[in-house]
């Protein structure tokens, strides 16, 4: 798989993308949530899950008042496992939520702001650490609730920039953020859109099977179509 459009250098290619997802989709306002609280839960949530079930379960703790770190923190895990149970593995991430919040309320009194005031290098190993936060709610955390300046890897990333030709399907979370990380000015504004808007693209139109190329503000840069065509006719002919 190539790129279709030759460029100077790979930060050209990844601007002249990130400009015409946002052209198309228009800013996404990531995440939505009221609170940085709410966006943690929910990083944690989705995990495995759709995030129309996470959006139930965020309603049921708002609604029994439990959507706080103090909250949390004090409230028995079967009352947490009752009200995330629309999230699925409810029992698992109940024990995740607990992990999170006792860690804040052991190094940082419970606070937040006192959390994020951390160097994004030095939090994003201690939010490793904490049991059930891998690299991309990690990154979910640290971008959409702290506002630093790094973009959240997922299965979606290695979809699309993959059949564009950017990245290797075999690529490994690590070797993806780098692409990005590498490339791009270390905006915050740029890493929570970009990732946003390729969600959106994803979801809507490079969809895993039969995606709507024709449809796609990208496809004169994405050799993927011609090359899948050309994959199919050969196997025809096999
Ligand atoms: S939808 Fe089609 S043209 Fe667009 S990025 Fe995906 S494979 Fe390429």
């Amino acid at each position: 798989m190539s790129f279709k459009v030759k460029y100077d250098n790979i930060s050209t290619a990844l601007m002249t993308i990130y400009q015409r997802l946002y052209h198309y989709f228009g800013p996404r306002h990531w995440w939505p949530a009221e609170t940085p609280f709410e966006v943690i839960v929910g990083a944690i949530l989705t995990q495995n899950v759709t995030w129309k079930n996470v959006e139930k379960a965020i309603n049921n703790l708002k609604t029994a008042e439990l959507l706080t770190p103090e909250a949390l923190y004090t409230a028995d895990p079967s009352v947490i496992e009752t009200h995330i149970r629309p999230a699925g593995f409810y029992r698992t991430k109940a024990k995740k939520l607990k992990a999170f919040v006792h860690h804040i309320w052991e190094k940082y009194d419970g606070s937040l702001t006192n959390m994020f005031s951390q160097p994004l290098k030095n939090l994003r190993k201690e939010l490793l650490s904490i049991y059930g936060i891998g690299p991309e709610t990690a990154d979910a955390i640290l971008c959409y609730a702290g506002n630093y300046p790094i973009m959240v890897m997922d299965a979606y990333t290695l979809r699309v920039f993959s059949r564009l030709g950017l990245l290797s399907p075999k690529a490994n979370y690590e070797e993806m953020q780098q692409l990005f990380m590498d490339n791009l000015p270390h905006d915050h504004y740029i890493f929570n859109e970009y990732h946003a808007l390729i969600d959106a693209l994803a979801n809507k139109i490079c969809r895993k099977n039969k995606p709507h190329c024709n449809l796609c503000p990208l496809n004169d840069l994405c050799a993927w179509p011609k090359e899948e065509k050309e994959n199919k006719k050969a196997e025809k002919e096999a």
